[in-house]
């Protein structure tokens, strides 16, 4: 266990002082969510959740997670543009999967129609883990690539500063300076603006498309305001507002309430919820329109978890990067076993396994936004229960990441300080623009920590598991 903090961890005196001036460095940095029982409005608010203190993440580790990140924003991207890639790798899932098959089918029709969308603008998260064997040297392993709507890149550009205020007051001045500054928000920003100028028309508005429940609205302002500040118009609207206002014009151009949209930037629609029959007709009027989707459905269905375990078959990734061998290198080393539970004899021996050793595995259905893995003994239970029927294909199977716990506070709203076991994911944001087929922009736009109780298996911070941190990097 790392003891960089030990000496105030353990000097319960010292946390009772620091931990309400850490919460009201977060407030007045802006750390800001609308609370459970008022999630629109902004008359009341709370600071998000976040570590008492920075966790301790290796530089070497770090380094190689955004040395890798122009290399995934390429992959989504050459995925997202390979039909016969999507069409192979979700066969059997969208026989079984309805919430994936009628993104697949809208998909189909986009392309059916014909695609007028001209500009491509990515913004995708990689998230890892830090595996690691007692007394070994810690490896970076993937948990996933969000594609649509990765979020808390505003909130975090602002955590930053909430710790080196905390390590100051405890008199830890030099480790306060080391933070990295990072600000994600901007990056995205960026990306969102150049996607903009592309589409080529003065007038026309960014729509940020938004939940019916915006919780977290304070992290997409951030991106919004860096929007305004460089003379770009910003709307919000829901799929509702979608769905009865919107229309497509000349070209397939995309009206809303008098404005064009030149970009529609998803932060909805990721999950089954989120649609009825009418914000369904929503998504589909979207993805048929010019502007540019962010993501567009392509784009989404390349960044579920059943593309995430093809990609890691032999082979799969020279094949999508032909003549890029280092960053195929670059990707496989942050792949962990992952396994496909089709109806074949591969898929039947790995089903075996997991129910033998459900501690190995974890079993991943074709969903989003924390809570949805399954562990242990409910992973068994579920596998004995489908494990003869094509249902299996709608999960994968990946091995379980086993970081090295730490210890820390997390600091949440009206619950009690105490101490906790931790773990982190670290993520790296990916932004990236295409015209036809010149790449304009590909960069990685900064980073995102977060951290749980050891107690919770699966993660995510609006899931209200993890708590937003930021890496002391050593
Ligand atoms: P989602 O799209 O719902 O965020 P993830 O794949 O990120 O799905 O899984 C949710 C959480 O489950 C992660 O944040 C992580 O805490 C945990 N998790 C996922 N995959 C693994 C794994 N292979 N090993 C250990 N923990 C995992
Ligand atoms: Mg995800
Ligand atoms: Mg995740």
């Amino acid at each position: 266990m790392t003891a960089l903090w030990d000496d105030i961890l353990h000097n319960d005196q010292l946390i009772q002082y620091v931990a309400p001036i850490a919460v009201d460095a977060a407030l007045l940095e802006g750390v800001l969510m609308r609370t459970k029982d008022d999630p629109n409005a902004s008359d009341v608010v709370n600071y998000a959740p976040f570590t008492l203190l920075p966790s301790v993440v290796s530089s070497s580790l770090l380094e190689q997670a955004y040395s890798v990140q122009q290399d995934f924003n390429l992959l989504v991207d050459e995925v997202s543009q390979n039909t016969a890639f999507l069409e192979s790798t979700l066969a059997s899932t969208i026989k079984v999967d309805d919430f994936t098959a009628q993104l697949f089918k809208i998909y189909r029709q986009v392309l059916k129609e014909g695609v007028t969308q001209t500009v491509v603008l990515g913004i995708n998260r990689s998230d890892y883990m830090f595996d690691q064997e007692t007394n070994s040297t810690p490896a970076l392993k993937q948990v996933e690539i969000n594609t649509i709507a990765a979020s808390f890149g505003g909130l975090t550009s602002r955590t930053t500063a909430v710790h080196r205020h905390v390590l100051n007051v405890l008199g830890k001045f030099t480790e306060a300076s080391k933070l990295l500054t990072n600000n994600p928000s901007k990056g995205i920003a960026m990306g969102i603006a150049k996607a903009w100028e592309l589409y080529g028309s003065d007038r026309a508005v960014v729509m940020f498309l938004v939940e019916e429940t915006q919780r977290n609205i304070f992290d997409q302002r951030c991106v919004e305001n860096e929007l305004w500040k460089r003379n770009i118009r910003v709307i919000r609207r829901r799929f509702k507002d979608v769905f009865e206002k919107a229309s497509l014009g000349n070209d397939k151009r995309l009206h809303i309430d008098g404005e064009e949209v030149a970009v529609v930037y998803y932060r909805e629609g990721y999950v089954p919820k989120s649609y009825n029959k009418q914000n369904w007709e929503a998504r589909l009027l979207l993805e048929r329109s010019r502007a540019v989707k962010c993501p567009d459905i392509a784009t989404q269905l390349a960044g579920t978890k059943k593309v995430q375990q093809e990609l890691s078959q032999p082979g799969t990734l020279e094949k999508l990067l032909p003549n890029k061998p280092e960053a195929v290198a670059r990707i496989r080393a942050t792949f962990t076993g992952l396994y496909s539970l089709e109806m074949d004899e591969e898929g039947d021996k790995m089903v075996a396994m997991a129910i033998a050793d459900p501690e190995r595995f974890v079993l991943k259905p074709q969903r989003e936004g924390g809570g949805n893995n399954l562990y242990g003994g409910e992973l068994k239970q579920v596998l004995e229960k489908i494990k003869d029927s094509p249902e299996r294909t709608s999960y994968i199977l990946m091995d379980k990441i086993r970081p090295l716990p730490a210890l820390n506070y997390l600091l949440r709203a009206h619950s009690p300080l105490k101490i906790s076991e931790c773990v982190s994911e670290l993520g790296i944001f990916g932004v990236y623009v295409r015209q036809g087929k010149d790449l304009i922009m590909n960069k990685h736009a900064g980073h995102l920590l977060r951290t749980k109780a050891v107690e919770h298996a699966d993660g995510g911070v609006a899931a209200g598991v993890a708590v937003l941190d930021t890496p002391y990097v050593i």
